[in-house]
């Protein structure tokens, strides 16, 4: 069938879909991104149990644990906020550091709380990203062989939120050369230098093999 699907992302952010989409236009002959590429919830995949302790291990747990329930090739990321005098903190817990999953304005208002006494040159921070790619169980290249890239967008944090666009942690983060949030950045420019960019496009090759 011309259009059957071909690759998950083990994702529900229609955001990521259309960046994992867009990165793979044009790449792999024979590849309709619009129809063979497809989201979690499209493949039927379960929700993933984050359990793991780094971003790499959750994102291979995530496309590890997709691939297995679609039998598709499966791509997953994991991503959060670095704070330098936090010892990497929030990490892997940055969508539920206030204690809720997913609520934004809760996190960012702890997070600034916690950093109120610090002044700017301490206030460095990162986001990171680990993009993931895995085949099912028992096909070529499995078990064992999902491979991780990790991309990394490095900045400041200020001390008050500014801008409107983006979401999480982009209104406290100014990039490193730039004087603007995340927030106030065009979403190509964010794209172009994101910790999320940069992982996959460092997955990318390794994805366009696996699609041949
Ligand atoms: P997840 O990888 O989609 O689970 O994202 C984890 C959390 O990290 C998000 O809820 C945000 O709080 C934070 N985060 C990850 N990437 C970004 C980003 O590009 N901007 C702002 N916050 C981010």
């Amino acid at each position: 069938m011309a259009d059957a699907p071909r690759l998950v992302l083990a994702t529900r952010n229609p955001g990521k879909l259309r960046e994992l989409r867009e990165l793979l236009r044009g790449q792999v002959p024979g590849l309709d991104v619009d129809t063979q590429v497809i989201d979690a919830a499209a493949a039927g995949a379960p929700d993933v149990v984050e359990s793991g302790v780094t971003f790499e291990e959750n994102a291979l747990l995530k496309a590890e644990q997709v691939a297995d329930s679609t039998g598709l090739l499966a791509v997953a990321d994991d991503s959060g906020l670095a704070v330098d005098v936090l010892g990497g903190a929030p990490g892997i817990f940055s969508a539920r550091w206030c204690g809720r999953h997913g609520d934004d304005a809760a996190n960012l208002a702890l997070l600034l709380a916690q950093l109120a006494d610090i002044p700017h040159e301490r206030r460095g921070a990162a986001f990171v990203c680990a993009a993931a790619l895995a085949h099912p169980r028992g096909t070529v290249g499995a078990p064992g062989a999902g491979r991780t890239e990790r991309g990394e967008l490095r900045g400041t944090l200020l001390t008050a939120p500014r801008g409107a666009g983006g979401f999480g942690y982009d209104p406290v983060l100014v990039p490193e050369g730039l004087d603007r949030s995340c927030a106030e950045l065009a979403p190509e420019e964010k794209n172009a230098i994101s910790h999320r960019g940069i992982a996959f496009r460092a997955l990318l090759p390794h994805l366009i093999d696996a699609l041949r």
